[in-house]
């Protein structure tokens, strides 16, 4: 089996999971309400999901 030759060093790991939650958050929009709001989340503006409301929002 391969051995890695050399030990990363500290800042090298740093620097590797420094990516790992650089993803960005893709936005949709709310169906209902038209709010740009992140994918499979329910709107936090109106409280719909997907077309029906699952939460009741109090202004
Ligand atoms: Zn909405």
């Amino acid at each position: 089996m391969a051995v890695p030759k050399r030990r990363k060093s500290r800042s090298r790991k740093k620097m590797r999971r420094a990516q790992w939650n650089l993803k960005t958050i893709e936005l949709g929009k709310c169906s209902t309400c038209g709010s740009r709001i992140p994918t499979h989340v329910v709107c936090p503006s109106c409280g719909h999901y997907m077309g029906r409301p699952m939460i009741e929002i109090e202004d």
